[in-house]
């Protein structure tokens, strides 16, 4: 026994020993750091971690698996774009550092056409479940696969609609129980890969995650195979299918797969039912060349660029002095007109009344600057009144002879006979990344009812036009809407009420430029009915005088 001085004299040696015998030991071992960084953390958003999934769940599997094919693929990953729909899979696009986008449920495939379309550089991935590809978005599914559209789908079927309670989905097994089927599925389940083949894919494939190195194998060949190629992976779901078919471990539902999959590569797809009990036929079913949406477009157009698409819609130019055109002119707002000015009514030769000059709107301004070229426009109405048609119109005269970049979209439900519809439009000088107007800053309400829905949603200092007969602007509302009477004119002036859209299609342009006088003539010469071009034009112009008269020249 020595003093606590010399004890604690010995422990220190001892520890600084322990240190010295522990240093050696560590050589070469991984620190924390390291050990803590996964070789796919490059491919993972790792500040999203931990991810939602259940334990026993085969997401992960299934994610790690295409994280390995991706990278030993050599894809330029910056050129590789992931889609996901809804369900527990669809997290998936949310997890991966790529160009990843969590769309609507059913829709993974439309919107992953939509980005091979317009960018045919991309390599384009759906990973999505079971319900998102095969029920709710079925028809995409086997459109897409009939079209060969060059994207590659990664199905991860766990028999269910995981997310949402254990439902029964379209490949749950005969006899299976869910939450919707607790005395058993009475339904044939899809065959996922016959399915796919069926309808074209030209490659086909189907593992359980216990099979992870072929599931990888898999994975890499659909990623570097032309036309629609399609990786079934099948994956336990403890958490609901596998408890309500005694299997509520993970490692339950891997012991299965292990007792009941079968590797047949030479079965054909109309062979490879799954039953409940029974084998999983696993292996490459399909591998064939075929060629593909864009090989077709490409023999049939030439090379195609994606701002290209445009001229393949492009119509021959139109002689717009045979429909009575005045003299095209570029028509200029009054800059330094007060932004608070109000309307003073006055006479013209037409008889209908004008305003004293307005002013330019503060956000079409903003919108004509250098900084700032994108414009949102909304149109709205009711059922009947053409107000899709003025959609398609100003959209058409933006992008196919404005030259500008445009988005249209539109909202006429069940309920727009009488109740409210609108379309909305992006005109931009850039490329528009995302097609929701949320807050237009020029707006046209022609029904009492669509003002109603619409009116609190125009941007601040937004030019609002509203027919002057239809509806009653709300004075709370600060907005201080133009009155155009284009009923009125379409009516008394025209005889033809139905030409009221083109008169106030007339009135916008005037207004607010956001198509050219030149650029609208010419879209809706393309798309009014044949007989009735004389008429239109008539109501357009009369629409643009009264809207000039607007604007101080008229
Ligand atoms: Fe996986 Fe099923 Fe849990 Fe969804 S509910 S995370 S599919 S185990």
């Amino acid at each position: 026994m020595g003093t606590d001085e010399e004890k604690n004299g010995d422990e220190g040696r001892h520890m600084e020993a322990a240190e010295a015998g522990t240093k050696d030991e560590m050589a070469g071992v991984p620190t924390l750091e390291e050990i803590e960084r996964h070789p796919m953390d490059e491919l993972l958003r790792t500040e999203r971690l931990p991810h939602i999934w259940c334990p026993g769940c085969g997401l992960g599997t299934a994610l790690s698996c295409f994280t390995s094919a991706l990278m030993r693929s050599g894809l330029d990953l910056d050129k590789v774009s992931i889609v996901s729909g809804i369900g527990c899979t669809g997290r998936v696009a949310g997890y991966l550092r790529l160009d990843g986008f969590h769309t609507t449920h059913g829709r993974a495939i439309p919107f992953a056409t939509g980005l091979k379309l317009a960018n045919g550089d991309l390599k384009v991935v759906v990973f999505s479940g079971d319900g998102d590809l095969i029920a709710i978005g079925g028809n995409h599914f086997i459109h897409a696969a009939r079209r060969n559209m060059d994207i590659t789908v990664i199905c991860v079927n766990n028999f269910n609609y995981g997310m949402t309670g254990g439902q029964m989905g379209p490949t749950t097994p005969t006899s299976a129980r869910t939450s919707t089927s607790p005395r058993g599925n009475l339904e044939h389940p899809f065959n996922v890969p016959n399915l796919a083949a069926a309808a074209g894919a030209t490659y086909v494939a189907r593992w359980t995650v216990l099979h992870a190195r072929r599931l990888e194998k898999s994975m890499y060949k659909a990623l570097l195979k032309p036309g629609f190629s399609v990786v079934e992976a099948i994956s336990p779901c403890p958490t609901l299918y596998g408890r309500f078919n005694r299997k509520k471990y993970g490692t339950d539902m891997i012991e299965y797969y292990h007792q009941k999959s079968v590797i047949r590569h030479d079965a054909q797809p109309w062979e490879v039912d799954i039953d409940l009990g029974g084998e999983i036929v696993c292996g490459e079913f399909v591998d064939i060349e075929r060629p593909t949406f864009q090989d077709r477009l490409q023999e049939m157009f030439g090379e195609l660029h994606p701002s290209d698409d445009l001229v393949l819609l492009h119509r021959p130019p139109v002689e717009l002095e045979s429909h009575g055109a005045t003299e095209l002119t570029h028509i200029k707002l009054a800059p330094s007109a007060p932004e608070t000015a109000g309307f003073q009514p006055r006479q013209t030769s037409a008889g209908v009344q004008l305003r004293e000059p307005m002013p330019r709107a503060r956000c079409l301004e903003r919108a004509a600057s250098a900084e700032a070229g994108t414009l949102e426009v909304q149109l709205c109405g009711f059922g009947g009144q053409g107000i899709i048609l003025s959609g398609k119109i100003a959209g058409a005269g933006a992008a196919l002879y404005d030259e500008r970049e445009v988005t249209l979209t539109q909202s006429y439900g069940p309920e727009s006979r009488g109740g409210a519809c609108s379309t909305a439009l992006i005109i931009s000088d850039d490329a528009i990344l995302y097609p929701h107007v949320s807050h237009p800053c020029v707006m046209v309400a022609m029904s009492q009812e669509s003002y109603a829905t619409y009116h609190g949603q125009l941007a601040e200092g937004g030019v609002l036009l509203i027919d002057a007969d239809l509806v009653e602007p709300d004075p709370a509302a600060g907005q201080a809407p133009v009155p155009i009477p284009a009923t009125r004119i379409a009516e008394h002036e025209l005889g033809r009420r139905i030409v009221a859209n083109i008169v106030m299609l007339g009135a916008l342009t005037a207004v607010t430029e956001v198509v050219t006088e030149e650029s609208m003539r010419r879209a809706i010469l393309d798309r009014v009915p044949k007989g009735t071009e004389e008429l239109n034009m008539k109501a357009f112009q009369m629409g643009f005088d009264y809207g000039r008269g607007l604007v101080g020249e008229g």
